[in-house]
């Protein structure tokens, strides 16, 4: 009899004297002597069950005989915990089972880690026992609520009349600055199909198609080096629509967001989220995904400099360098120490060095005092609007790499002074990047987003001319300093995307041979149409405090891009290369 009547997570007061039939795993168990308890534990929860030598010594001796992780079945009658035991913490935590009988579905071998504690475990150790890792009640939850949160997606794009619909997984190259991967051809030696790197070309062939509103739950794959919290193959919220414009689909992703914070946190979200420029996001935060939860904006602090006897700045101006700042609130009593830490810090990000001034009540204390000057400094202050008590960091360089240094400052100290607030989530919407980005290495033009990302109109007589100058109509959506997705309003003339092809210097048999179908579906009444992927392990990672996306995925790969259960990736067998027609040199 394999029936159960509740869960492990269903029994109240009120269920008092019911007979009842549980299935689940010991999660622990205590041998007072006579009484022994267990909490018996299934996705929904944990429920504690009593063994009484009073109901039978052979019913005790089993319960005597059970280990961590056994699947059993428990029956027997629920009653109140007696007065003083309740446990508060959990929603079962008035009543108990008082066990009448059990039976064994499986023993379990003792785990290679504790289930029920939360001692450090390597991740080595966890991933090749994921499927004991994921019985983890923190881990659990976690993909508990990712369901929820898909499934709220799912409703609020059906309501907008959305359809979801799959794309291909063996399929070309998508370019979106990553490393394909490659399935080989069995029936076509020397050809291979590529892995998506997201469904964009897809999803815009089924807006030609006419279906007007299309999403998925999309698996992506990029090969590129782990070196960040990423992952081989992850997760989006591929949407696009026809007939639409920036502001439908920022209405629209603002609706979903609201909603998942609504109905699977519990939670208010303020709409719209803020907008800024990317040129405003560089200038005030020095880079394109601005952590809004607090203030310490960047400051340029070039005038202030105006006649300074400090050659190594005055030099850098002269030479196109730009000064920027940042105000530490309340920092300037931080060690020598901590200051060296910060130094070092803007080092690993490409600083030649970086100038500190403490505002103390007395005096402006800084290692370059000299050079700078009495007057300099006094500016500096006024400019920055730093208070007693702050700390001024300089730093003197190109306006992106000093915005890039001290952007990394900002979130370091941020953290370091704790001006974060808890449980704050701050979105903000990014827009009119760059059309193209200059590759110093190739020597080309690279789209920013990706080359089906239209211009600004404003900007497309000037698109093969001056293509730094280009803006395009692509956004980002940022939540705590974190990119959880970027779209844009496509391209949907041919002229215009052979343009696009034409700056990014790909020769016309390669246009042909790569993006040939779409070239040609534009021939075909292409409507207008826009779009944008959020991605879900990132949003599902920061909506739980995750460390990490792999804490959001069931079975993540290692940061080598390797899956420890199943071992793979694993040699492929002689027969399997033959009739593939490889050869492997080794
Ligand atoms: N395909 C894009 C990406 O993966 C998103 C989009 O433009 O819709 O970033």
């Amino acid at each position: 009899m394999l029936k159960r009547t509740h869960t492990c997570g269903a029994l109240r007061a009120a269920d008092t004297a019911k007979q009842v039939r549980l299935c689940g795993w010991v999660h622990r168990r205590r041998d007072h002597g006579g009484l022994i308890f267990i909490d018996l534990r299934d996705r929904w929860g944990l429920t504690q069950v009593v063994f009484n030598p009073a109901a039978g010594g052979e019913l005790h001796g089993r319960a005597k005989d059970l280990r961590s992780e056994f699947c059993i079945a428990v029956e027997g009658t629920v009653q109140k915990r007696p007065a003083g035991t309740d446990n508060p913490k959990i929603p079962t935590g008035e009543i108990e089972v008082a066990a009448a009988g059990i039976e064994l579905f499986n023993a379990s071998a003792t785990p290679p880690f504790e289930i029920a504690g939360d001692a450090e475990v390597s991740e080595e150790l966890r991933y090749t026992y994921r499927y004991l890792d994921l019985r983890r009640p923190e881990l659990r939850d976690r993909l508990l609520l990712r369901h929820k949160v898909l499934k709220v997606i799912r409703k609020v794009l059906d309501g907008e009349e959305f359809t979801e619909l799959e794309t291909p997984v063996l399929t070309k190259s998508t370019p979106e600055g990553a490393r394909d991967y490659l399935v080989p051809s069995r029936l076509n030696h020397g050809s291979f199909f590529a892995l998506p790197q997201s469904p964009q070309l897809y999803k815009q062939l089924l807006m030609v198609a006419g279906f007007d509103r299309y999403y998925q739950i999309a698996r992506c794959f990029r090969d590129e080096d782990l070196r960040a919290d990423r992952q081989p193959e992850f997760t989006q919220l591929d949407i696009e629509m026809s007939f639409t414009d920036e502001e439908t689909i920022f209405a629209l992703i603002e609706k979903i967001f609201t909603a998942i914070w609504k109905e699977a946190l519990g939670k208010e979200l303020a709409v719209p989220f803020p907008r800024l420029t990317y040129a405003e996001c560089m200038r005030r935060f020095g880079c394109d995904k601005p952590d809004l939860r607090y203030g310490m904006e960047l400051t340029d602090l070039t005038r202030s400099f105006d006649g300074t006897g400090f050659e190594r700045f005055r030099d850098a101006i002269a030479k196109g360098s730009v000064i920027r700042g940042l105000v530490a609130p309340g920092a300037g009593g931080m060690t020598g120490k901590q200051v060296d830490g910060l130094t070092e810090l803007a080092k690993q990000s490409g600083a030649l060095g970086l100038v500190t001034i403490r505002v103390t009540e007395k005096e402006l204390v800084c290692p370059v005092a000299k050079h700078l000057g009495e007057e300099t400094m006094k500016r500096i202050v006024s400019d920055s609007k730093a208070k007693v008590g702050d700390l001024i960091l300089l730093v003197a360089d190109s306006p992106d790499r000093a915005g890039l240094i001290l952007s990394g400052l900002r979130g370091h100290l941020a953290q370091v002074l704790n001006l974060i607030p808890e449980g704050k989530f701050a979105f903000a919407w990014v827009t009119d990047f760059p059309l193209f980005k200059w590759n110093a290495e190739t020597k080309r033009w690279d789209s920013e987003h990706h080359p089906f990302t239209a211009p600004k109109q404003e900007d497309q007589g000037s698109l093969e001319s001056d293509p730094g100058k280009v803006l395009s109509r692509s956004y980002d959506l940022a939540l705590n300093g974190v990119e959880l997705g970027s779209g844009s309003i496509r391209i949907h003339d041919r002229q215009m995307q052979e343009a696009i092809f034409r700056v990014l210097g790909l020769p016309e048999q390669e246009v042909k041979d790569r993006f040939g179908f779409l070239l040609d579906a534009f021939r075909y009444g292409a409507p207008p149409h826009g779009g944008i992927a959020p991605g879900v392990d990132r949003l599902i990672a920061l909506i739980t405090n995750a460390s990490s996306i792999r804490e959001v995925i069931a079975f993540p790969k290692t940061q080598k891009a390797v899956d420890l259960m199943v071992g793979a990736p694993s040699e492929a067998s002689p027969n399997q290369l033959k009739e593939l027609g490889i050869n492997i040199k080794k």
